[in-house]
């Protein structure tokens, strides 16, 4: 395929890690339909998007032509599933197409889900659903622009197919981009074969493409086990921030980029309760909200335990030195937590955290009891500082606690202004994004686009948007996600 004359495919995942890269192709699509394309991304990634809606495009889009330089292969990895070790996943129904260098100069998968069966299919059909990818084409949005580490996603393609669930529907395959797909559960392959070379030249790719200031440190794999516990630190305290629950925080659904990957049965929790979980198949509870951020840890000390024979070849003090760096997980983690908490109630920086802190749980404590909406809570609190406390109070019924609060709150202050540039006004809240796939399906892609400019700008209150704002109608009930669909 003629691709773009700008944009130039390698193999470099493919060429450098040979045993973790099985060469396939993917599926042909009877007849592929164009349902989403991000132009901006397109942009950014040096895509003419009026080749990628051509023929040739949707081919390149959906991995039924080649680009020159590409080599799709399906990457091997391992992964602890609800906390039980499978040491052979990987892409089941996903191929990585290849890499690109994007217009800043940095290298991006270009990635296909939903592209057919591969040898890791074990009993799964390798397909995708058309309502499923477009939910991760929401949400990933979503998620970029509330300034959160994510993959992307380029387009969705209709395949023509139709596949089986429940009922028959509509496939599609999501062309994906991320700055690589390199997982906790990589690392446990690469280890699990015993072979060292191998784990040392996929530790030596993953400092080079992420952490490439690492290679010059007196321990390097040490240090790159620092810079994955940091950047993990930090994006599951984002998740915390703006309600989100993964929902399958499985070790091979873990970036070592600390990009936010694999939109399955994730959602944006409405009502706050910290034991919020929607996914169908976590009966347990363990990937709720309140446990992200100790599932975090718990997957990093997974990866960990992979490095150990490249950190040290005493693997006494291998283990020390690990087991030193997994200990700044918690204070990054809360330290994280605590300055975005405070940004959300608008409070300077001199604020100490003995004030902070306390104000910021206690302030949860009263949404959990009160069954109060999250979001539209903190966005209606910047309101209370201009004067209006309806907004925020309105919503909590018991009405002497909020104000409690507020006073002490208020006391110190806050700003406005910067709380409505940190607390978004539009999620992607879930009777809004089930509307918005049905309608798709059925093929009426209007609410689809809709509500994806609407979560592009979360921030900024526009007129006639009410309606995304809101909470969720009382008739909707309770919310349900699903894997693997
Ligand atoms: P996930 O829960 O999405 O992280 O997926 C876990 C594993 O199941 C991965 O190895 C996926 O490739 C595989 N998988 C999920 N859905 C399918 C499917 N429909 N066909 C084949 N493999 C699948
Ligand atoms: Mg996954
Ligand atoms: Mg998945």
């Amino acid at each position: 395929v003629p691709t773009d004359s700008r944009v130039t495919f390698d193999g470099r995942f493919a060429r450098e890690l040979p045993e973790m890269a099985v060469a396939w192709q993917a599926d042909e699509a009877p007849e592929p339909q164009l349902l989403a394309l991000n132009e901006q991304l397109a942009a950014e990634l040096g895509f003419d998007p009026t080749f990628l809606r051509s023929p040739e495009g949707l081919a390149l889009l959906i991995g039924t032509s080649l680009p020159e330089g590409a080599t799709p292969v399906a990457q091997a990895y391992s992964g602890h599933q609800f906390g039980s070790f499978n040491p052979r996943l990987g892409d089941g129904r996903a191929l990585l197409l290849g890499e690109i260098t994007d217009a800043e100069g940095r290298l991006r998968d270009i990635h296909l889900k939903g592209s057919g069966r591969t040898p890791f299919a074990r009993g799964g059909d390798g397909l995708a659903v058309v309502g499923p990818m477009l939910r991760e084409y929401i949400l990933s949005e979503a998620m970029q622009a509330l300034q959160i580490p994510t993959t992307r996603s380029l387009a969705v393609v209709a395949t023509g197919r139709a596949v089986r669930r429940e009922t028959m529907l509509p496939g599609a395959v999501l062309t994906r981009v991320a700055s690589s797909h390199l997982r906790v559960g990589s690392f446990q392959y690469a280890a699990a074969t015993g072979n060292q070379d191998l784990l040392g030249r996929l530790a030596d790719h993953a400092i080079s493409r992420h952490y490439p200031e690492v290679a010059a440190a007196e321990r390097p794999y040490l240090t790159l086990f620092e810079s994955v516990v940091s950047a993990q630190a930090s994006l599951v305290a984002q998740w915390m921030l703006v309600g989100f629950i993964h929902g399958v925080m499985n070790t091979d659904n873990m970036t070592i980029s600390g990009e936010t990957i694999d939109y399955g049965p994730c959602a944006f929790m409405d009502v706050f309760d910290y034991s919020s979980v929607y996914s169908s198949i976590d009966r347990g509870g363990r990937y709720a909200y309140a446990n992200q951020p100790l599932i975090a840890e718990w997957n990093l000390a997974r990866l960990a335990e992979t490095l150990l024979p490249l950190i040290q070849d005493d693997q006494e003090q291998a283990v020390a030195l690990a087991v030193g760096a997994l200990e700044a997980f918690r204070p990054q983690y809360s330290g994280a937590w605590l300055a975005g908490m405070k940004a959300k109630l608008g409070l300077a920086d001199d604020v100490g955290d003995d004030v902070a802190s306390p104000l910021a749980n206690d302030v949860l404590t009263l949404l959990q009891e009160n069954h109060v909406d999250y979001t539209s809570f903190f966005r209606g609190l910047s309101s209370v500082v201009r004067g209006d406390a309806r907004p925020a109070r309105d919503k909590v019924l018991g009405v002497a606690a909020f104000d409690a609060w507020a006073a002490r709150w208020l006391a110190l202050t806050p700003n406005a202004d910067a709380m409505d540039r940190v607390n978004p006004m539009y999620i992607p809240r879930n009777h809004l994004v089930e509307e918005a796939l049905a309608a798709a399906t059925a093929g009426d892609l209007d609410p689809l686009d809709r509500l994806v400019d609407v979560v592009r700008a979360p921030f900024d209150e526009r007129p006639g948007l009410e309606r995304y704002a809101a909470g969720a109608p009382d008739d909707f009930g309770s919310y349900t996600t699903y894997c693997g669909t």
